[in-house]
């Protein structure tokens, strides 16, 4: 388990401000890092702390030596580059901050650091007969948990603030920690899942209108293998649960996106509606279940993955 906190946080030097820009109550504080490749805006609602005080961040741009057609989203200003500013953050002030120009800066987005280690909420797939305590009761599935092959949960993957499709797709990301795959059996179905996270930097809901996905099947296809990961930081952003009753709608959005992904496995698709609906769905969803549609599917599976 690597520090979120860190990897999630830059730090550097505050090399000048300009105060009521670029509106009056607002300051531009232009600073000395690069943050990131296409991160325009992933700041926002996060917090820049300098001088003592803390300040929410309204955007942020990187500044660029070369027009933005060649290098992607930024401020071309050769000007501010060559005075050694790498990007603008724009910040709510409720007083001018004076004496802020070659202070110390710390800015961390909106992302909760402390979402991870969490294992993945095995509410709605309890090891039961009941319908309300195990939706795959309705095709004679009964889930156990066995930690991930060993007693325990597997917890030793390193922290990842972007984690990849392709990342995820190499057979090394999840190969190492696959101990009981060989137990897959047309009588005894194994699936992996994996709590990371967020997903790819595209799609993880930094800035809040960007798109983004709640859990992903890893291996591509119908049926589509027997890995899938879970983004749970993208839960508590607004993006994610649309705003909506935020700690329900995460608590019952992680519990949902368990089953729609396992789900996948056993060929369930997004167009059979229900729990199966696309991710971004299942967070507003009170009471999940999957449609006979793909309840037929799982029935007709011989075992996840082949
Ligand atoms: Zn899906």
């Amino acid at each position: 388990m690597g520090a979120p906190g860190n990897a999630n946080t830059v730090h550097g030097t505050i090399k000048a401000v300009e105060n009521d820009r670029p509106q009056a109550g607002q300051s531009w504080v232009f600073i000395d890092q690069t943050l990131g490749e296409e991160s325009r805006n992933q700041y926002e609602n996060g917090i820049m702390s300098a001088g003592g005080a803390s300040y929410t961040v309204i955007e942020n741009i990187n500044i660029c030596l070369f027009p933005n057609w060649l290098i992607g989203d930024c401020l071309f200003s050769p000007f501010l580059f060559f005075q050694g500013i790498r990007a603008r953050v724009t910040i709510t002030i409720t007083r001018i901050p004076l004496g802020l120009q070659g202070n110390p800066f710390t800015l961390h987005d909106d992302d909760d650091d402390t979402a991870l280690p969490r294992l993945p909420d095995l509410n709605l797939i309890q090891n039961d007969d009941a319908k309300d305590k195990n939706l795959f009761s309705w095709a004679y599935i009964r889930p156990i948990n066995d930690g991930g092959g060993g007693k325990t949960n597997e917890q030793d993957f390193p922290f990842d603030l972007n984690t990849s499709d392709d990342e995820a797709m190499n057979p090394n990301y999840y190969t190492p920690r696959h101990q009981s795959i060989g137990a897959n059996d047309e009588v005894y179905w194994v699936v992996y899942l994996l709590s990371i996270f967020q997903g790819p930097l595209l799609e993880d809901f930094d800035p809040n209108q960007q798109v983004g996905i709640l859990g992903w099947c890893v291996l591509p296809g119908n049926p589509c293998g027997n890995l899938s990961i879970l983004y749970v930081e993208q839960y508590r952003d607004p993006g994610g649960c649309r705003g909506l009753e935020p700690q329900a709608g995460v608590r019952s959005g992680l519990q949902a996106t368990v089953a729609h992904e396992i789900g996948h496995s056993f060929g369930g698709m997004h167009k059979d509606g229900g729990i199966m609906a696309s991710e971004e769905q299942a967070c507003l969803k009170n009471n999940p279940q999957f449609t006979d549609i793909t309840l037929n599917r799982i029935r007709s599976t011989r075992k996840p993955g082949g």
